[in-house]
């Protein structure tokens, strides 16, 4: 089992990998002249963890770790000593720099900070809980209060006592030097309980007085380890090795394996052995018998062998697949396949680990999906899912091999570009991700354009630390996309003073409602023939005690952002029928309309129509005075809360316009479909006439467009007489812009009623 947090490749990749693998092994094979240094004396430190490795005094050491130890020294012309010697104090002097290597060492972050850890694991492993037989113990709770043997910085130990204290089952450690100590512990009755690990578990567990419980937990992977600052050397080439043998059926490596998880414990020649040979040496046919009777016996004890070695196999097997499930489930993505927060993690203070004391960089790439929100909520989330799958793939497709991409959950990814020089390195994989994402994803018959926004964060010029790191890059990010997304911005400092900037604003925007902060302007809809004001668009204005009257573009996106904009919506809808209702008293607004702006947001649960209903029916107006205004956006959001909305709107007989038409995303279909009335040009094509052919050609032809639809056409933004001219001559019935008038309050609009605008140009 590889510690490899990448995502599988593609196909090419597993043959490229395995072509690689191949060659390591070939030169791995040329012993021992490749990149070995002859007579290196290498100290490893060796304690008691059956069969990763054993440490008996008076014997060589022996395990699946000291195998590999042997096969790389041979190779490489290392002169091993080994140094015995209890974990904890084995952890001490590896720090200390008393020994190279510390063999059978479990991986975790902050042993990951003390020592440099071999990439390539030895084997996977978790931990089990043994108990006395007559011990009720069968769960984690169980064990409150109970004496529990723990071997001495095992990273197990560590875990239970977490587990335990998390579970609020609190136990008496026992504290012990050896995994077989523990067991001794239970069976001697000086603990109840003990933790030892799986592959020690696997051989050793034979002892009539422990039984296992269903207790299993903490599955990690048992390394190499050497000191933090030692040369690293010793663990690339002991990592090369691993490699090769690990791609390779036949090696040595999955030799030691069998040997020592398969071996079932040693059986006794039967002590009446010897008596029935010397029996058999005098009378012949007595030895006859009791041969054919033993030549039986082998062959049943052989296979009885047999049995017991498939058995063994077949549990093994299925616990690696159980350690791979448990892997796969912890630290991968289920729906990408990609690692997740937990499998970046990992990777990234692995990465970082083994950046230190060098002077490499690297960038974190945050990348948010655009827009996801609404193609989920309008095609649905099995779409969303599919389109997170292609946009994975489509990522992944322009990262380089040691470039790692995971996924955050969400319409979140991101990227460890490693091995940077410059900061244009990254600027380079954050254009490549940005292209990749620009040809539209297929989705059964409909074709949908994401694009992302991406936040670039420098180690170690940003800082140094992961968590700030990825805050930097989110900031970044964040940034991004209020700038309109599909782009990349690199992470400063500032930044984090206009996040600060957006909370207070945030906060600010939550108390402006309650404190009356609010108001309402309006500008004069006109038909441009008549120069008559024949409504009248409520602009929504803040009344900011600091800085004085606050435009929407400054707070609206904001409001949108938080769902504040919910609650401001239903405040303009009433605010302005209610004056509307009231210039209408005043006899004032004969015929008027009043359109008011809608964001998307207030379709979310059908609130609108209820607000919409609630305004009307407080305020007297009728339904046919009101317009909403809905920009394009909302098509890209169809589903069934905007379609019934819709529905439900002209039922009541509430006018609906299509506001800043031509700026977003707009269907046909449904233009043709939708019961709008209105189209409202949006202002970008109306300054630009009469100016240049194409320009003008887009008006025109979204003039013909809306005539064809039979709606009606507002242009939005007339500034210019020409332009008013323009658009009258080219059958735009209505206008509306600073050439008329600008959006003025309430009581400057009233004066302007009933009378013409314009009269110079009458
Ligand atoms: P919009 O609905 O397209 O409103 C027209 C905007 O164009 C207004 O800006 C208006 O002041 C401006 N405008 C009008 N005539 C001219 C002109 O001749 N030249 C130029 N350059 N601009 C002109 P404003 O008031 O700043 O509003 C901006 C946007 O904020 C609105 O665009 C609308 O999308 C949004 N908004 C305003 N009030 C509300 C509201 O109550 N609710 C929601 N959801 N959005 C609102
Ligand atoms: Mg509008
Ligand atoms: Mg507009």
């Amino acid at each position: 089992m590889t510690h490899d947090w990448r995502k599988p490749g593609t196909d090419n990749r597993v043959v490229f990998r395995i072509f690689l693998q191949a060659c390591l092994l070939w030169l791995a094979s040329l012993s021992p002249a490749w990149a070995a240094q002859d007579n290196v004396a290498v100290r490893v430190g060796v304690f008691d963890n059956s069969p990763i490795v054993t440490a008996v005094p008076g014997k060589p050491p022996e395990g699946i770790a000291i195998d590999m130890i042997r096969w790389v020294a041979e190779r490489e012309g290392w002169q091993v000593t080994y140094v015995p010697d209890s974990f904890d104090k084995l952890l001490e002097r590896l720090e200390q720099g008393e020994i190279d290597l510390l063999v059978g060492i479990a991986y975790n972050d902050e042993r990951a900070r003390r020592f440099r850890f071999s990439r390539q694991s030895l084997i996977g492993n978790w931990g089990m809980v043994f108990r006395q037989a007559d011990a009720r113990i069968d769960s984690l709770p169980d064990l409150k209060g109970k004496r529990v043997a723990l071997m001495r910085s095992s990273t197990h130990s560590q875990a239970l006592l977490e587990l335990a204290r998390q579970f609020d089952a609190p136990f008496t450690p026992v504290y012990v030097d050896t995994y077989q100590q523990v067991l001794d512990a239970i069976a001697e009755r000086r603990a109840d309980a003990g933790a030892v690990n799986r592959v020690f578990a696997a051989l050793h567990s034979h002892q009539s007085e422990v039984v296992v419980t269903g207790i299993v937990y903490n599955p990690i992977f048992v390394h190499y380890a050497a000191p933090r600052h030692a040369s690293p050397l010793l663990i690339e080439a002991l990592d090369r090795h691993l490699a090769a043998l690990k791609a390779d059926p036949g090696s040595a490596y999955y030799d030691s394996l069998r040997r020592w998880l398969e071996a079932a414990p040693a059986r006794q020649v039967p002590g009446w052995l010897p008596w029935v040979a010397a029996g058999a040496g005098s009378v012949l046919l007595l030895a006859l018998a009791i041969t054919g009777l033993l030549r039986h016996q082998v062959q049943r004890q052989t296979s009885e062998l047999q049995r017991r070695a498939d058995q063994l196999q077949s549990e093994i097997e299925q616990r690696e697949q159980a350690q791979a499930h448990l892997n796969q489930l912890a630290y991968f993505d289920g729906l990408t396949r990609l690692p997740n927060r937990e499998g970046f993690r990992i990777a990234l203070s692995q990465t970082l680990t083994g950046m230190q004391d060098t002077d490499e960089r690297l960038a974190l790439l945050f990348i948010d999906i655009d827009r996801l929100k609404n193609i989920n909520d309008g095609l649905g989330h099995g779409a969303g899912d599919l389109l997170l799958q292609q946009i994975a793939t489509r990522l992944q497709s322009v990262l380089r091999a040691h470039d790692h991409l995971s996924r955050f959950g969400g319409d979140e990814f991101v990227v460890i570009v490693s091995e940077i020089s410059a900061s244009s390195d990254a600027e380079l994989v954050a254009t490549r991700l940005l292209h990749s994402l620009a040809a539209p994803i297929h989705i059964g018959s409909t074709q949908i354009y994401s694009g992302a926004s991406i936040g670039i964060a420098l180690y170690p010029d940003d800082a140094n630390s992961i968590d700030t790191l990825l805050k930097h890059a989110d900031t970044a990010m964040y940034q991004a996309k209020e700038q309109g997304g599909n782009r990349y911005l690199f992470y400063h400092a500032q930044q984090t003073a206009r996040v600060v900037e957006r909370l207070t604003l945030d906060t600010r925007l939550r108390q402006a409602l309650e404190r009356e902060e609010l108001l309402l302007h309006y500008q004069p809809v006109v038909e441009l023939g008549s120069r008559r004001i024949v409504g009248v668009e409520a602009l929504l204005r803040w009344d900011d005690p600091d800085r004085g009257l606050v435009m929407p573009g400054a707070f609206i996106s904001a409001a949108e952002d938080t769902g504040l904009i919910v609650p401001f919506g239903e405040w303009v809808l009433e605010a302005g029928c209610a004056q509307l209702r009231d210039w209408q008293r005043q006899g004032k607004a004969e015929g008027m309309t009043l359109a008011v702006n809608v964001s998307t947001r207030q379709f979310e649960g059908r609130r609108l129509v209820k607000s919409v209903e609630q305004a009307l029916s407080r305020t007297g107006l009728a339904p046919e005075c009101l317009e909403l205004e809905i920009t394009e956006n909302v098509m890209l959001i169809m589903n069934e809360d905007v379609r019934g909305s819709l529905d439900s709107l002209r039922e009541l007989g509430v006018r609906l316009s299509l506001d800043d038409f031509g700026t977003g995303y707009s269907s046909l279909s449904y233009l043709k479909q939708l019961p709008f009335h209105t189209l409202k040009i949006d202002q970008s094509f109306v300054s630009k006439i009469p100016g240049q052919a194409g320009d003008t050609q887009i008006v025109t032809t979204i003039l013909a467009l809306a005539k064809g639809l039979e709606l009606e056409v507002v242009a939005e933004g007339i500034e210019t007489q020409a332009q008013y001219d323009f658009l009258r001559e080219h059958g735009c019935e209505f206008g509306q812009g600073y050439l008329m008038s600008r959006p003025q309050p309430a009581d400057a609009l009233a004066v302007m009623l009933g009378k013409p605008l314009l009269a110079s140009t009458a």
